[in-house]
């Protein structure tokens, strides 16, 4: 007999198997909207587990019926996740498959799976993704923003303090930022960006990826809220927000004579990083630029 620790309050005992022998829990995306974007091995997966964890029973028996698929459901949501895991995990340890679904898109992405996954792995058992539909790289990939390097922020909180504490936080993030958003507060949370992160900044909402009303609007913020503002349409259905990330404003690099002088004569001494924030300090310049100018002029000395 082996005992499995698969969450702070809960121990799973079987007969010891053969790691072969346990179920795989596979981690399957549905789609965001267009039915034709799941895959066929998600449907073969789906057809074949002996059973199906999904966030909402009844949402994901339409999604079933629709593709002809009869494997039994449970319940798998944020609610309990942590406490109904061990059923699961004792299925997978007695060698059953299971497949985890959410209401849309990649589960776990904003949406529940992710302690069933860590007991799954802390359990030994095989985890195996099925990738496909998920709003945030879908919105990306069609948005125009840059796509090499980017942050996923989720769903920013519902008070206005709260979101614009957490806008603070990556308003010099020079990464591309993505939010979820809910339809009624897309306005709200517009105008928060736009004021914390700038009313020129450029922005992107992707509304109703994938479905008949599908929407990708580009805009600096200020005009997208106006947009948002002036069309209650705008205001409805399900959205992405993707900002460009920060960029250093042309001229901000620019440093003054007066500033060049000071900056010189700290080098005589000090290293470019030390005499940068000095010389920042005496003459109100921006420590970066200051800090890029002394290295452009060491290089330039040799
Ligand atoms: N797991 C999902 C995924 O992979 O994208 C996300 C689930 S999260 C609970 C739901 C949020 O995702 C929505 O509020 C919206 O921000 C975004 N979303 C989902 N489907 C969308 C769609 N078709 N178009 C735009 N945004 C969508």
């Amino acid at each position: 007999m082996a005992f499995y620790f698969v969450s702070s309050e809960c121990f799973v005992s079987v007969s010891t198997p053969q790691s072969g022998e346990f179920g795989t829990l596979y981690v399957v995306a549905t789609p965001i909207g267009n039915l034709d974007d799941i895959s066929a091995r998600a449907l073969r997966i789906l057809a074949d587990v002996s059973l199906i964890a999904a966030e909402d029973t009844r949402h994901s028996t339409r999604l079933l019926q629709h593709f002809g698929i009869r494997t039994q459901l449970a319940a798998c949501h944020e609610h309990n996740e942590r406490e109904e895991g061990g059923r699961f995990i004792t299925r997978l340890l007695a060698g059953d498959d299971i497949a985890l679904i959410s209401d849309a898109g990649t589960p776990l992405i904003s949406d529940p799976g992710y302690h069933l996954v860590r007991q799954a792995r802390a359990a030994n058992v095989r985890v195996v993704p099925v990738p496909g539909a998920c709003a945030l790289i879908a919105g990306l990939s069609a948005a125009g923003l840059p796509s090499d390097r980017f942050v996923f922020e989720g769903f920013l909180p519902a008070k206005q303090v709260a979101r614009c504490t957490r806008l603070t936080a990556v308003q010099y993030d020079p990464r591309t930022l993505i939010f979820y958003e809910a339809p009624h507060r897309i306005l709200d949370s517009i105008a928060d960006m736009r004021d914390v992160l700038g009313a020129d900044r450029p922005a992107v909402l992707a509304r109703e990826l994938t479905k008949t009303f599908e929407t990708i609007k580009d805009l600096p913020l200020q005009e997208l809220y106006d947009w948002v503002a002036a069309d209650t349409n705008q205001q409805r259905g399900e959205c992405v927000l993707l900002i460009a990330g920060y960029q250093e404003p042309a001229d901000a690099l620019e440093v003054s004579l007066e500033a060049q002088r000071v900056l010189t004569l700290l080098m005589v001494e000090l290293p470019p990083k030390r005499a940068a924030a000095i010389a920042a300090e005496i003459t109100g310049a921006r420590k970066n630029a200051l800090y890029q100018w002394a290295l452009d002029n060491k290089a330039a000395e040799r």
